[in-house]
């Protein structure tokens, strides 16, 4: 006689996204209302929640900062790059 998990595990592709923004904090108020009232049905999407959680934890646990110094000069550095070309741009177009 085979016995099976007692509860089904599985996660609705459908709330897999709103999930995700919900953990990077992006999930507009309407949605997360709506998440939170899947969440209460359904047991899947509650252990996916948890999982990724606990995931995001770990990762922020290794990598506390989630852009690098290097990674910040470099986009300064090509946004001040930029504004200097249409600065330029600007003053061909002028004289
Ligand atoms: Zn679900």
């Amino acid at each position: 006689m085979a016995t099976r998990p007692p509860t089904p595990t599985k996660f609705c592709d459908s709330q897999v996204e709103c999930i995700n923004d919900y953990l990077d904090g992006k999930l507009e108020a309407e949605r997360c209302r709506e998440l939170s009232a899947h969440l209460e049905l359904c047991a899947g999407c509650r252990l996916l929640l948890e999982s990724s959680r606990r995931m995001l934890q770990l990762v922020r646990a290794v990598a506390p900062a989630p852009i690098s110094d290097s990674l910040r000069n470099r986009l300064s550095f090509a946004l001040n790059q930029r504004m200097a070309e249409k600065r330029q741009r600007m003053g061909l177009a002028n004289s």
